[in-house]
């Protein structure tokens, strides 16, 4: 017979603990979604300390986005532990990523990766 583990608890039975995972899944979902909600709104404010320190390097000390976008591309290769010629090319801007990044640091498009890397 089909189904017989909730032939052998009984159907409702089995109702009932269908509606106890239900809730789970719901109580699971909703801690998840605040969790999420708290990182955003951290990432939100990194972002606008970052704004504001990067709007006073520009303005008071005369540094460039170029500038910017190099020495983060730097950051990204140490991290990474890349050589420099373990870079893509980015389709979208032409910016060059780590080989081991999916997205793009500065557009956030996601960066083809090889069927045969892990
Ligand atoms: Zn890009």
């Amino acid at each position: 017979m089909f189904y017989s583990s909730l032939s052998g608890m009984g159907l409702a039975s089995a109702k009932g603990q269908a509606a106890v995972d239900v809730d789970e899944a719901r109580a699971d979902a909703s801690e998840a979604k605040s969790e999420a909600d708290v990182l955003k709104h951290d990432i939100d404010r990194l972002m606008m300390i970052t704004e504001a320190l990067w709007s006073f390097l520009k303005k008071e000390h005369g540094y460039s986005d170029d500038e910017l976008a190099k020495a983060v591309g730097a950051i990204d290769l140490r991290h990474s532990g890349a050589e420099k010629d373990a870079q893509e090319k980015c389709p979208n801007c032409g910016r060059m990523v780590s080989e081991h990044r999916r997205l793009c640091l500065y557009c956030g498009q996601p960066i083809p990766q090889s069927l045969f890397e892990p």
